[in-house]
C-alpha cells in the first residue's frame, strides 16, 4: 500500500499568487485553520511577474475617476459580456483593497503630493494603475507574504505554534479534489521533491491556480500554468464559462527564439511608446474600431498632445484594449509590413529621456539589454502577440466566489471566469485577485462555519488518484510526454490562435482527440524524485481538457468579440452577447460538453451609467427598449 501524508484543515487554498494569498489571509482572519498549497516555490507565481500595476479608481492623478467610470471601462473592455455583478464589485472595492495593502506594508510609487501614483493603461479612461515601477507584482506578493508571516507570528505568540492556523506547503501539486457525495472533502497531490503523496482533508477548497497559457506555443506564462484549477473544477462537477476568450497580449518579445513570448509590459505604451511597421508608419490609426472611434485620437498630433493635456485631447490608439492592438499587429505582419523577426516596432526612446526610461521601466530596460542586446533608451524593441491570460474560468457566484454546482469549492483570480467578459483590461487582474481573493476566503470561511458535519474523504477516490499518478512511471516504451505537450501547444497556436475559422477549429478538435489517446499511453522514465517528465505527464490531461473547452466554445461562438476573433464571422453580434457558453465534463468524464446559457441581466441603474448611443452598439433592440424612457 502507498504511504500518504495526511493533513486536516478547515480551508485549503490551492495557489499562492495574489488571489490565493489574499483568500488565505481572509480565511485565517475569520478563524479558519488554513493551508496554502502551491506547485512552485512560495513567492513564484504569475502575480510576482506582473509589471504595470493594479487598476483601482482612487482618483489620485485625475479626480474625475470613480468606481462608475472604472465599471464602464471594464464593461467596454470586455465588450459587455462581463458578469455585471463581478465588474461592479471589482470597481467598487478595488481602491479599498489597494489602501489595505498599504496597511500591510506595500510601498507604491507616489505622486508629488504624496498620494499613491497611478499610470495610464489601455482602455482605462483615466490614469488608474497603482504601481511600483514596472515591478508591481513583486511588491504585491512581498506584502501579502509579509502579512502571512505577521499572522503566523501572532499564532506563535498565542498558540506557541506559528503554523497553528496558517501553513504553506510549497512545491506540492494538487491533482484531485476528493468529494463526499456532492460536497468537496479535500485535496490530493504530490510533493515535487520526492514524489510523496499528500492528502489534505478539508470541507472547503479555494482554487487560485491562475491561467492556462501553457496550452499555447508562444506565451508569457511560465511552466506551471497548465490549467490545473480549471480542470480540477471540471472533474469535481463544476463548470467553466467564457473559455473561448483567450487574451493575446499585443507585445511579447519576438527575438531571440529562446525568449519568444516573454511579456513587454503595456506600461511602455502607457508611458508613451509608439508602434510602427517596417515602413515607419504609426499604423494603429488605421485600426480604431467604430465602437471606440469617438474616444481615440485620429491624428498623430492629437495623440501626442494627449500626453501633456489628457483633458482636452483623445487618447493615442496604441492604448486601445489589448485585443484590438494584438489583431492590428497580426494584420500588419501578415500584410508583409513586419519587422525582421516577425513582429513590429515599439519605441519609447523618442518620447522619454534615457534616465526616465530606466527609472520608469527598469525591468524592461534590463530584459531587452540582457536577453536581446537592445538598448530601449536608444532604439526600438521588436514585439508581437503572445498568449497571456484566459478570461474564461470557473463559473462562480460573484459575491462569495463559490463555484456553481459544487458545495465547498471556491475560485478566485485568473482561474475564475466572468469578471472580464471577452477581454481583460490591463491592470484589472491584480485588482480582481485582491477583491475576489478576499471574497473567496470569506465565502469559504462562512461555508465552513455553517456546516453541521464535516465531509469525509472516500478511500476509493484516493486510490484512483494514486493509480493515475503512478501509471506513467510503471509504463514502459510509451509516448514521450514532452512531445505530446509540444504538439498540443502547436495545435492550439496554429488552429485556435488569434484568428480562428470553423474548418481549422474542427481540425484542432480532431487533433485533440488523437492527442488525448497519445496522452493516455505516455511513460515517464525514472522515479518519483524531482522528475519533471513525470510532472508533465500528469499535467497533460489538464492541458487537454482545457484546450478542448477553448476549441469547442470557439467553434460554437459564431461572432468576433474581444479575445475571440472568427475570420468567418468577423462582426460582433448583439444576439450572441446575450449568451454565455458553459463547459462541463460529459457524464463518462471523457470529454467536454458546451451549452448556451443566458448572460445575467444588468440592472437598469447600471445600464444607466452608459449613454444610450453606446449601448446601441452592443445590445439588442429588445434590451434597448427597456431603456426607452432613458435620456439619450
Ligand atoms: P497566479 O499568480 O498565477 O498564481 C497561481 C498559483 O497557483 C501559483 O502559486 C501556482 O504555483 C499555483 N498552482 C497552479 N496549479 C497548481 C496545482 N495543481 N497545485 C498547487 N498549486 C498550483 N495583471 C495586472 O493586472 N497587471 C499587470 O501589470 C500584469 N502584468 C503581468 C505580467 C506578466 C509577465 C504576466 C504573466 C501576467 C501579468 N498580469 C498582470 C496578469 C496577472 O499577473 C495574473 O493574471 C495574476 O497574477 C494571476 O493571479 P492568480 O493569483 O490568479 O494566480
Amino acid at each position: 500500500m502507498t504511504d500518504i501524508e495526511r493533513h486536516n484543515y478547515d480551508v485549503v487554498v490551492v495557489g499562492a499568487g495574489g488571489a490565493g494569498l489574499r483568500a488565505a489571509i481572509e480565511a485565517r482572519q475569520q478563524g479558519m485553520r488554513t493551508a496554502i498549497i502551491c506547485k512552485s516555490l512560495f513567492g513564484k507565481a504569475h502575480t510576482v511577474m506582473a509589471e504595470g500595476g493594479a487598476a483601482a479608481a482612487m482618483g489620485n492623478v485625475n479626480s474625475r475617476d470613480n468606481w462608475q467610470v472604472h465599471f464602464r471601462d471594464t464593461m467596454r473592455g470586455g465588450k459587455f459580456l462581463n458578469h455585471w455583478r463581478m465588474a461592479e464589485l471589482h470597481a467598487r472595492e478595488a481602491p479599498e483593497r489597494i489602501w489595505e495593502l498599504e496597511t500591510y506594508g506595500a510601498l507604491f510609487d507616489r505622486t508629488k503630493d504624496g498620494k499613491i501614483s497611478q499610470r495610464n493603461f489601455g482602455g482605462h479612461e483615466y490614469p488608474r494603475l497603482a504601481h511600483v515601477g514596472d515591478r508591481t507584482g513583486l511588491e504585491l506578493i512581498r506584502t501579502l507574504q509579509q502579512k502571512i508571516v505577521s499572522l503566523q507570528q501572532d499564532d506563535q505568540r498565542e498558540h506557541g505554534d506559528a503554523e497553528a492556523y496558517l501553513r504553506v506547503f510549497h512545491e506540492v501539486t494538487i491533482t484531485a479534489l476528493p468529494k463526499d457525495g456532492d460536497r468537496i472533502a479535500g485535496a490530493f497531490g504530490y510533493a515535487r521533491d520526492d514524489g510523496r503523496f499528500m492528502l489534505f482533508e478539508a470541507p472547503a477548497v479555494v482554487l487560485a491556480t491562475g491561467g492556462i497559457g501553457k496550452s499555447f506555443q508562444v506565451t508569457s506564462n511560465s511552466w506551471e500554468y497548465t490549467g490545473d484549477g480549471h480542470a480540477l473544477a471540471l472533474r469535481a462537477g463544476g463548470t467553466l464559462v467564457n473559455m473561448e476568450f483567450v487574451q493575446f497580449h499585443p507585445t511579447g518579445m519576438v527575438w531571440p527564439p529562446s525568449v519568444k513570448g516573454i511579456l513587454v509590459t503595456e506600461s511602455v505604451r502607457g508611458d508613451g511608446g509608439v508602434l510602427t511597421n517596417s515602413e515607419g508608419k504609426r499604423f494603429m490609426f488605421d485600426y480604431i474600431p467604430d465602437v471606440f472611434r469617438d474616444k481615440y485620437a485620429t491624428t498623430e498630433e492629437e495623440a501626442d498632445r494627449w500626453y501633456a493635456d489628457a483633458d482636452n485631447n483623445r487618447r493615442p490608439p496604441e492604448l486601445l484594449p489589448r485585443d484590438e492592438v494584438a489583431r492590428a499587429i497580426n494584420s500588419e505582419v501578415k500584410a508583409g509590413r513586419g519587422s525582421p523577426h516577425g513582429g513590429v516596432y515599439l519605441d519609447v526612446s523618442k518620447r522619454l529621456p534615457a534616465d526616465e526610461i530606466r527609472r520608469r521601466l527598469p525591468s524592461m530596460y534590463h530584459q531587452f539589454k540582457e536577453l536581446a542586446d537592445v538598448d530601449i533608451t536608444a532604439e526600438p524593441m521588436e514585439v508581437g502577440p503572445t498568449c497571456h491570460y484566459v478570461m474564461g474560468g470557473v463559473e462562480v457566484e460573484p459575491d462569495t466566489a463559490a463555484a456553481v454546482g459544487v458545495a465547498g469549492l471556491f475560485a478566485a483570480g485568473e482561474v475564475a471566469g466572468g469578471m472580464h467578459g471577452s477581454n481583460r483590461l490591463g491592470g484589472n487582474s491584480l485588482s480582481d485577485l485582491l477583491v475576489f481573493g478576499r471574497r473567496a476566503g470569506a465565502g469559504a470561511a462562512a461555508y465552513v462555519a455553517g456546516l453541521e458535519g464535516r465531509p469525509s474523504v472516500v478511500p476509493d477516490d484516493v486510490d484512483v488518484a494514486v493509480e493515475f499518478a503512478l501509471t506513467p512511471l510503471s509504463r514502459e516504451g510509451g509516448e514521450n510526454p514532452y512531445k505530446v505537450q509540444t504538439d498540443l501547444q502547436q495545435t492550439m497556436h496554429e488552429l485556435v490562435g488569434i484568428i480562428r475559422k470553423a474548418p481549422e477549429i474542427q481540425q484542432a478538435l480532431d487533433k485533440l482527440t488523437e492527442l488525448r489517446e497519445r496522452s493516455e499511453v505516455v511513460s515517464a522514465a525514472g522515479g518519483r524524485t524531482y522528475n519533471p517528465g513525470w510532472h508533465v505527464a500528469l499535467d497533460l490531461r489538464n492541458l487537454l481538457v482545457v484546450a478542448e473547452c477553448v476549441a469547442k466554445a470557439a467553434l460554437l461562438r459564431e461572432e468576433s468579440r474581444g479575445g475571440h476573433t472568427r475570420d468567418d464571422f468577423p462582426e460582433m453580434s448583439a444576439e450572441w452577447r446575450q449568451r454565455n457558453l458553459v463547459c462541463a465534463l460529459t457524464k463518462e468524464g471523457s470529454g467536454v460538453t458546451v451549452r448556451e446559457q443566458p448572460l445575467p441581466t444588468m440592472p437598469v441603474e447600471l445600464l444607466g451609467l452608459f449613454e444610450r448611443k453606446e449601448l446601441a452598439k452592443y445590445l439588442t433592440e429588445e434590451e434597448l427598449s427597456v431603456l426607452a424612457s432613458e435620456p439619450d
